[in-house]
């Protein structure tokens, strides 16, 4: 028996967001499953959602391989193409690209094949990453629009704010001037402006963390929004001990037992993917049953406090984040965001649906 460490999709809750995330916009939907589809599995996810319109990801092998697999969608490579090598492949498998540099235009130059190619051309609004400045746009597009290779462009942005209070009027604002005189299809909205900011919808939305079922938003949960958790990590107890007052767990001894309590071992640590910040007191699920993490988590194991549960026992359930446990909440005590604990399980954790 491998370790009992596993990850379930649940491939019914991706498409139950997918839906509400149709019920909230007109606008085409291109679902995110760059890394790895946030950890979920690329193409399970994919054929999860293949509803959706289009597919918006990284990596240019893996959007030949949703082609190969016989997706007929718009593919979106979000950081375009690095070499210009990729360039024919872009034709050959009809990839569309983000242009975000002028490098990339200098690239584009050297590639003869005529209207092979599909272009998001990416505009800085005030997330200062990727993308041209406002007033270099108008420029641009004359030099696109007379492209030879190129068929199609699509002006989009990002924004850097939509899960915020601050929100997205100023970049919005932005956008839209500088958009406006362009009979272009536009695109703008993650998962938080989809939600919350229907006058970002445009053209396309571009959903991720809320289609695995997480919410964009610190102060309103999955829940709240209807969305359901997709990715289940859960593991088992392997060892149950008392502790006498004055006992110490794990590395660092970083936690000491105040009275008599007992504690169970789980197969879990941070070479699976749980995170190693995760302080005393981040939520864990026995059996169904809220507890807490106690202690430093070590590559392998972490440790719960089963004080509350005389009958818990070796072999019995741990959930560590998913159904019955947002993952934003194991995410919140450990210092950092769901987006990063769903894709940071690592290859040895066993995932499946
Ligand atoms: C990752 C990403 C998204 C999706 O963002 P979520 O917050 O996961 O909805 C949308 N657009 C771009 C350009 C992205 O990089």
């Amino acid at each position: 028996m491998p370790r009992p460490i596993q990850a379930h999709i649940d491939l019914s809750a991706l498409q139950h967001n997918l839906h509400l995330a149709r019920r909230a916009t007109s606008a085409r939907i291109m679902a995110v499953i760059k890394a790895n589809a946030y950890g979920h599995g690329l193409l399970r996810v994919a054929e999860a959602l293949k509803a959706a319109d289009g597919f918006a990801l990284l990596d240019i092998n893996d959007a030949v391989r949703l082609r190969e697999a016989g997706y007929r969608q718009t593919i979106l490579l979000l950081e375009g193409f690095f070499t210009p090598d990729d360039i024919p492949l872009l034709a050959e498998y009809d990839l569309a690209c983000v242009i975000h540099n002028a490098q990339q235009i200098a690239m584009l130059d050297a590639y003869p094949r005529r209207g092979s190619l599909q272009v998001w051309l990416k505009v800085n609004s005030g997330m200062n990453r990727l993308g041209f400045a406002p007033q270099e746009v108008p420029a641009v597009m004359e030099q696109l629009k007379a492209h030879p290779a190129v068929r199609d462009i699509t002006l989009m942005t990002h924004f850097s704010h939509a899960d915020e209070t601050s929100g997205v009027a100023a970049q919005l604002e932005v956008f839209n001037a500088l958009s406006a005189p362009y009979r272009v299809a536009r695109s703008l909205a993650n998962s938080a402006a989809l939600l919350r900011y229907p006058a970002t919808h445009a053209d396309w939305v571009r959903p991720g963390i809320m289609l695995y079922g997480a919410s964009p938003f610190a102060e309103t949960s999955a829940q709240q929004l209807g969305l359901q958790p997709v990715m289940t990590l859960h593991s088992e107890i392997i060892s149950v001990r008392e502790l006498k007052a004055g006992d110490y767990i794990g590395y660092g001894g970083q936690f000491r037992a105040e009275t008599t309590m007992r504690v169970g071992v789980v197969a879990c640590g941070y070479a699976d993917g749980y995170p190693r910040h995760a302080q005393t007191g981040t939520p864990v699920l026995v059996q169904g049953q809220r507890t807490r993490m106690l202690g430093r988590v070590s590559m392998d194991m972490l440790t719960v406090d089963l004080s509350a549960m005389p009958t818990a026992a070796v072999g019995n359930r741990v959930t560590l984040w998913g159904d019955g446990l947002p993952v934003e909440e194991v995410a919140h005590a450990a210092g950092t965001i769901s987006y990063e604990l769903l894709c940071a399980l690592t290859a040895r954790v066993p995932v499946y649906s």
